[in-house]
């Protein structure tokens, strides 16, 4: 089958590799129906993912068709349609119990699919622990509905939920690419007041203004966010804040925006380290949370998406086959003709 496989040192190549088999009873083989790029497989390709391992296939958000299940699993059977949970996770250890999917202790446990083991820019996939790692599809949901169900939707579900978000709120986004999108969806569950969008790329504050995501939008270099944020909540700053870009200066954007006692969600992957500035933070008592992602929502989130309380669609800007994943990787990159994200077809 035809695969993108992380070959270190920044190279990625789409090869022929073979078809995965059951290694574990708690397996299951998905064929790949819908697969997309994550700007996580960049950070691998640039070799920020330390514990990325070179001859892994990539891709950790797509759903697919189970084709063959191990004697363990419950959950679901060959012919299900399923999204896949970016983390694999056992459920039985001491942070699964609690939720915490990210840090769990299995050494198959936390973000391992296209990263670690091979994951789903490919024809087929191995899931381990796949009763808990897979959410099965409802019939009138689409495969481009449910594509974002396990990562970019978990991301956003996940920040919206510890930034502990109340009615009337303001809330502040910092960075509008598609995880940030997708916090602005997830935030808007919890009836914000405003939710502010903050991000270099006009195209893209623009489409979440249209959608509905943002109610203002700011530019950095054309409006001072620390100042418009204050002018609209009586100087006090916003309630909550995602920091969702993680660009050289977003960190301290972040903090500046909040008001006192705000919590400040950090769910941007840095590829650098950032400094807490705490002699100027002093007296201002503010939570940091940071992720990565616990992606133990996807029944809610396709529950949500099969209502049509969350449609995150929109994302979708390219399509392409597998065969043209390279050129996608480049356009997605390069940010190239306002890529948000890509539909990839085996
Ligand atoms: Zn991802
Ligand atoms: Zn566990």
């Amino acid at each position: 089958m035809k695969a993108v496989v992380y070959k270190g040192n920044g190279r990625i190549a789409l090869e022929e590799r073979p078809k995965p088999a059951l290694l574990d009873e708690r397996d299951a083989i998905v064929e790949v129906t819908l697969t997309t790029i994550c700007s996580s497989d960049l950070h691998i390709k640039h070799g920020a993912v330390p514990r990325a391992v070179p001859g892994t296939i990539l891709g950790h958000e797509f759903v697919g068709r189970v084709t063959e299940v191990g004697s363990a699993v419950k959950k679901v059977k060959p012919g299900d349609r399923v999204a896949v949970n970016v983390e694999t996770f056992c459920g039985a250890c001491f942070f699964c119990k609690r939720g915490f999917v990210n840090n769990c202790a299995d050494e198959n446990g936390g973000w391992a699919l296209g990263c670690r083991i091979d994951g789903g820019q490919a024809e087929y996939a191995r899931i381990p622990f796949a009763d808990n790692g897979l959410t099965v599809i409802p019939d009138h949901v689409t495969d481009e509905q449910a594509l974002f169900n396990g990562d970019l939707l978990s991301t956003g579900y996940w920040a919206a939920k510890i930034g502990g978000i109340q009615p009337a709120d303001t809330v502040a986004v910092i960075g509008a690419g598609p995880t940030g999108l997708c916090t602005m969806l997830c935030a808007r569950l919890y009836t914000p007041a405003k939710v502010f969008a903050i991000d270099t790329d006009e195209y893209r504050l623009r489409l979440a203004k249209e959608r509905g995501l943002a109610d203002e939008i700011l530019l950095p270099g054309r409006d001072d966010a620390v100042s418009a944020i204050r002018a609209a909540t009586d100087g006090r700053g916003a309630d909550v804040v995602f920091e969702v870009a993680g660009g050289a200066d977003t960190f301290q954007t972040a903090w500046k925006i909040a008001r006192p006692n705000a919590s400040v969600v950090i769910v941007a992957m840095y590829e650098e380290s950032q400094t807490l500035p705490l002699p100027e933070m002093y007296g201002k008592n503010l939570t940091f949370k940071t992720g990565g992602v616990d992606g133990s929502y996807c029944q809610e989130i396709m529950d949500l998406t099969a209502c049509g309380k969350l449609d995150a669609r929109f994302l979708i800007t390219h399509r392409c086959s597998l065969e043209q994943i390279m050129e996608a990787y480049e356009v997605f990159e390069q940010k190239r003709d306002h890529v948000i994200k890509y539909a990839v077809r085996p």
